[in-house]
């Protein structure tokens, strides 16, 4: 109280202090993008953008359903609003921008918002705040640009903002970046209070707008059919606290003064005279002091985050620890989810940990300092908007588009098998499938080599994983298989950086490629070899130009040239590969599925034996040619049949097995009432011939025969199994004198 008087005396003898500069249309002093010293390489590369924003979707809560109900119903309903013209898609010098250029054909709204970062405890200069916003909106989370058209900082500086000069739409309101021009002042106006330089920039900056766009500052517009000032703040035109509650409440006050040409004169907030007159003040700025001091958990970007279904995005947010330090591994905040799909991994000690109900301190926090962290959130596989909260942060999560190529299904993600990490995070979490996870490990260590039927001149391979190629990482997901001579030569499209290992806090760091494996055109991977090995790591492949559904593998993609062919051979697992095996799906019974799973074990295992080789001189075991191997489907048939996989899990590592030796089962569809003997078929020297001597198969009387008719028919197993035979069973009677046994 007792300081109080003589301050408001001092505030009330200069509100009636007006400015003297004449109204309008002076330009105030702005400082220019080169000034200020944007990089302007940000509009046309990426240098490390992590996250897919969308520039249009400037940070706003609420449900997105309903905003984006709102939003349909006014593009039907206002068009005009939603006018632009003049695409540009390429820079002066002909290079492609990240985020085009679109114009409004006029302005309505000047739209006033805060940066939401607190400047109290910033120690970086207004420039360096400047450029931080800039690399965080262009490249952080990959706009190409920043948001706003104009950013002014605590000492009145107005900085130039979204590149391209008069009418250029930003990226600052939702719904509303057309016809629209953003204004951010920095600061956090929840907890802060504008200074009266950035109040006099603003009203400046404002007024000059205003003439430029002619617009009538003591009139009315209407916009998205909404009658009001043309000078608005962030939350009278979106669902949002921008600019902050100590800057929304003097917007009256900014409005008449900019349009009185009042730049000077003094904004005084309603609430702190308020306060001031109160016999309570006291006790009222002891409360806003101690909010003041509570910890406080942001996200500096949008808290909408759009991808693909199933993909990945990493997200940062910063913990300012209160008045009291935060030791290590404390709850800071809890997590919540609209739907437990969502996978959240927080990043501690430069591992990624499963986060299921809180997140936690990676390290010791001091009272008032910023801890950093770092999220990985994996979106849904089904596309639609989730919800996501963490403490008070409410993130809306928009799963849209195609689906990344490789599920993360439950099924997945139990039976993967390579990744320590992976496995880790397992531990980490105390997931019961833990024992799963061991077993599918102990029982997939031979590797089997399959060649694929595909070839081509150029073939596209896209793996759900950062991959590695000759042991090499790529930092890339894409890649260009191409034949050169006899060597088979991969690209990867982009600059080829190979993220290292950061300590805590700071941001990923990327590293070149050695020189000796990069492309001088493309900056990306270029190796030609006479193998090129392509590792997902845990992953999986895609031969994205394959034209058929079943173009999907695990394990490692290998590259050759043969006979002058590209050929490419999926190597994995033994059991991964029966996993993909396309030869009895989920319409045949159960039981006739696991005699197959069997059967398939043996034959493929038999031809893995040095001594037995299928294709003798080549670097495979296999085809994924039922004519000349098995059907081989990878992903796609998994997937379609989960019972098969079963059947293949329930079976793991049997073989059929005579004197300790596996036995080669050949196997075929129909017959006419009989199997026939290997010396019928004409085969010489065939392997325990005995086992195969012709016999009955009244399961399968009045049917053609199809296939060779040595071993097991499909009529037959499937008769079997229909009569409550067991697996087991069917084997012993199409297999005489075998036994069923482990690998060797
Ligand atoms: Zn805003």
């Amino acid at each position: 109280m007792r300081r109080s008087i003589p301050i408001i005396a001092f505030i009330l003898a200069l509100t009636f202090v007006s400015d003297a500069s004449a109204r309008g249309a002076m330009r105030p002093k702005i400082i220019s993008r080169a000034e200020w010293g944007a990089d302007e390489e940000l509009l046309t590369n990426s240098k490390n953008g992590t996250m897919s924003l969308n520039a249009s979707d400037a940070g706003e809560t609420g449900r997105l359903s309903d905003r984006a109900k709102e939003c349909n119903d006014w593009k039907r309903k206002y068009p005009q609003d939603f006018k632009k013209t003049n695409l540009v898609t390429h820079d002066s010098s002909g290079q492609k921008l990240r985020w085009a250029r679109e114009y409004s054909p006029g302005v309505k709204l000047l739209v006033v918002h805060h940066t939401a970062l607190k400047l109290a405890g910033d120690d970086r200069s207004p420039t360096e705040r400047m450029k931080a916003l800039y690399t965080y909106h262009a490249d952080k989370i990959g706009w190409g640009d920043i948001g706003y058209h104009f950013v002014i900082d605590e000492k009145g500086n107005i900085f130039e903002g979204r590149n391209g000069g008069k009418s250029v739409i930003g990226g600052h309101l939702y719904c509303g970046n057309t016809s629209t021009i953003g204004i951010a002042l920095m600061g956090n106006f929840e907890v802060e209070r504008p200074t009266q330089n950035q109040f006099r920039s603003l009203k400046q900056l404002l007024s000059y707008l205003a003439n430029e766009y002619a617009l009538n500052l003591n009139g009315k517009v209407r916009f998205h059919g909404k009658l009001s000032s043309p000078i608005v703040g962030h939350k009278d035109a979106g669902h949002t606290k921008c600019p902050g509650f100590n800057l929304d409440e003097v917007m009256p006050q900014i409005r008449s003064q900019t349009a009185a040409g009042k730049f000077g004169s003094l904004i005084i907030s309603p609430t702190s005279k308020r306060r001031q007159d109160s016999t309570y003040a006291r006790k009222l700025s002891r409360l806003t002091n101690l909010e003041a001091r509570q910890p406080i958990l942001r996200t500096v970007g949008s808290t909408e985050i759009i991808g693909r279904p199933g993909s990945n995005l990493y997200i940062q947010l910063q913990y300012i620890a209160g008045e009291s330090s935060v030791p290590r591994r404390a709850r800071l905040a809890r997590v919540e989810r609209s739907s437990n799909r969502i996978g959240v991994w927080q990043k501690i000690n430069g591992r990624e940990i499963l986060v299921r109900k809180e997140l936690i301190s990676p390290s010791k926090i001091k009272s008032r300092d910023t801890q950093v962290m770092q999220l990985r959130i994996q979106l849904p596989r089904q596309a639609r908007a989730y919800q996501l909260k963490i403490g008070d942060l409410s993130f809306t999560l928009r799963a849209e588009g195609r689906r990344v190529p490789l599920p993360e299904s439950a099924r997945e993600s139990r039976q993967r098998t390579s990744l320590v990490k992976e496995r880790a995070t397992i531990r980490e979490s105390q997931n019961q499938n833990e024992t799963i996870t061991h077993k599918a490990v102990a029982s997939s260590d031979k590797t089997i080599r399959i060649r694929l039927s595909y070839t081509n001149d150029i073939i596209k391979i896209e793996t759900n994983t950062l991959s590695k190629v000759n042991g090499q990482p790529t930092g890339s997901r894409n890649l260009t298989l191409q034949k050169e001579g006899n060597k088979c030569a991969v690209r990867t499209p982009h600059r080829n950086l190979v993220p290292v290992p950061t300590p805590k806090h700071a941001q990923q760091q990327y590293v070149p490629q050695p020189q000796s494996a990069q492309d001088r055109n493309t900056g990306g991977m270029y190796l030609s070899r006479e193998s090129i090995r392509i590792d997902p790591i845990s992953g999986t492949s895609t031969i994205t130009n394959w034209p058929r559904s079943a173009n999907r593998f695990r394990g490692v993609i290998e590259c050759r040239v043969i006979d002058n062919e590209l050929v490419l051979i999926n190597e994995l697992p033994l059991e991964q590969y029966l996993w993909g095996l396309a030869e009895e799906p989920d319409s045949e019974p159960y039981e006739k599925q696991r005699a197959f799973a069997i059967a398939a074990r043996s034959y493929a295992a038999h031809y893995m034996h040095p001594k037995n080789v299928k294709f003798p001189g080549m670097p495979y075991d296999g085809d994924d040619s039922p004519a000349r191997f098995q059907a081989y489907g990878g992903l796609h048939f998994e997937e379609k049949n989960p019972r098969w996989v079963k059947a293949v899990d329930s079976t793991s590592g049997l073989i059929i097995s005579k004197y300790g030796k596996i036995v080669k089962t050949p196997y075929f569809s129909t017959d006419d009432g009989r199997t026939r003997s290997p010396e019928e078929r004409g085969w010489k020297g065939f392997p325990f011939s005995e086992v195969f001597n012709s016999n009955a198969d009244p399961w399968c009387k009045g049917m053609k025969l199809r296939g060779h008719g040595v071993g097991m028919s499909g009529c037959g197993a499937e008769g079997q199994a229909n009569e409550g035979k067991k697996a087991e069973e069917i084997l012993d009677y199409y297999y005489r004198g075998t036994e069923i046994k482990g690998l060797p």
